[in-house]
């Protein structure tokens, strides 16, 4: 279909020129940075029982914006989105001897999250349709000691979250929904983040809307919402004054939002739709461009699910195509185009195989308060070692202020790569 050798070859680039930073910040959020400096309240909290342990007036007006956008009773901010994980694995209760049931392949925050709170994270295996948690999988390694289920709706798009309410109902668990990719995004035409007993969502200076760095854990139960706002704020200094008598995990935290990270936030919020627009028209087009080629397979997205493409995730099928993922990525790169694997699973990382940490009793998993015995060696999770080490490709090229002009570039440059296959199967020899 296209002709031209590819770059890596020796041929021309399809791209040649770098793309434009990420940048979704405008004259918008400058006014409101301006109007807080001037009021000179960068940040209004006390760590005590009064009224300013609920924060500043933009950190209040920011979590009424949130609760009203996403239909929910209680948004709490909180600083980043690590901390609003560690903050709801404590407000689920888990703690030394406790077990959370985490997927391998997401950010690392999902799962160190547990082991701040003297937790151990059991890792579950994903599906190869939508790279987040499975259902059989989970149950498979509930145990006794297991607390909590954190499920993450992996690059924009939704976990096949019906099934794990029902697992986290039957076994009395709570679920939290690490929701950081996707604000905007809908399971069953409902807010993904809204779904579990808490979601926690993420305003990093990458994530699809951000404020620098920051973060929101929203919930319908009144008792979680006050757990969480005990450890942002320093809780010790306040449970007595509000009268709280089940103090467990209420040892707070300065896990504080300033105000003129949370004036940014309500602005980026009320952009999200036009944040979101372009990441989803050029994932369309993308997926349109590439259907039927039998060496990839498209994201898979249901009827009343809706994704917004924090990444654009896909398979590369290296029996069809003839030759690796590996080279396929290396040949996409020398286009110009930013295709990548994604993160080891995650029980490769030193702190799982290893087992060393400074949790406050030390290690979690080798403490003896640990009855279980958590899994972290390697074909723990098969999919997920399958899809690392020979199918997973992803892009973030559906992004502001990009368009349909990058998407086609971007289906021309992949086309342009699966057609060179005989020629690429030869420099595999050769490099192999
Ligand atoms: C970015 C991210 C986090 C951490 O977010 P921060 O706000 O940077 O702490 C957690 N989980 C997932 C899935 C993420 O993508």
């Amino acid at each position: 279909m296209m002709e031209g050798k590819p770059a890596i070859l020796g041929g021309t680039p399809i791209l040649s020129t770098p793309l434009p930073a990420y940048n979704t910040i405008d004259y918008r959020e400058k006014k409101v940075v301006m109007e807080v400096l001037d009021s000179g309240v960068l940040s209004d909290f006390y760590g005590s029982h009064s009224p300013r342990f609920l924060g500043g007036p933009k950190v209040r007006a920011l979590e009424q914006c949130w609760q009203d956008y996403f239909n929910v009773p209680y948004a709490v901010s909180i600083n980043s989105a690590t901390s609003g994980l560690h903050a709801a694995v404590l407000a689920a209760g888990a703690g030394p001897g406790d077990e959370v049931i985490v997927p391998p392949y997401t950010m690392s925050a999902t799962a160190s999250s547990v082991l701040m709170a003297n937790a151990v994270p059991v890792f579950a295996d994903i599906n190869d349709f939508n790279f987040c948690l499975d259902a059989d999988s989970v149950a498979r390694v509930i145990s006794p000691r297991t607390k909590a289920v954190i499920a993450v709706n992996l690059f924009g798009g939704p976990a096949d979250l019906d099934p794990l309410i029902e697992l986290c109902r039957d076994n009395d668990l709570v679920l939290i929904e690490d929701n950081a990719q996707g604000p905007g995004g809908k399971y069953k035409e409902r807010f993904l983040g809204t779904i579990g007993h808490m979601g926690v969502f993420s305003l990093n200076c990458h994530k699809v809307i951000q404020c620098g760095e920051g973060g929101i854990v929203v919930t319908r139960d009144e008792k979680l919402a006050n757990r969480l706002r005990l450890i942002r704020n320093h809780g010790e200094n306040v449970v007595e004054g509000m009268g709280v008598e089940e103090i467990e995990n209420t040892l707070g935290y300065n896990y504080r939002l300033t105000e003129l990270q949370a004036a940014v936030a309500i602005v980026q919020l009320e952009k999200l739709e036009e944040l979101t627009r372009p990441r989803i028209e050029m994932a369309h087009r993308i997926s349109e461009r590439l259907q039927g080629r039998p060496e990839l397979v498209l994201p898979l997205v249901g009827e009343q699910d809706h994704h917004v493409y924090y990444v654009y995730p896909f398979r590369f099928l290296p029996g069809c195509a003839g030759f690796s993922r590996d080279l396929f990525i290396r040949a996409v790169c020398a286009e110009g185009l930013p295709v990548a694997n994604y993160v080891t699973p995650l029980y490769h990382l030193p702190v799982y195989r290893r087992q060393v940490c400074h949790g406050t009793g030390g290690c979690p998993m080798k403490c003896p308060w640990y009855k279980g015995r958590a899994d972290y060696h390697s074909g723990t999770c098969p999919v997920v070692e399958r899809l690392w080490r020979e199918e997973f490709v992803c892009t973030d090229i559906c992004r502001w202020p990009l368009g349909c002009r990058e998407a086609d570039i971007f289906v021309e440059g992949i086309l342009k790569v699966l057609d060179a296959a005989e020629e690429l199967q030869q420099l595999e020899g050769k490099v192999t």
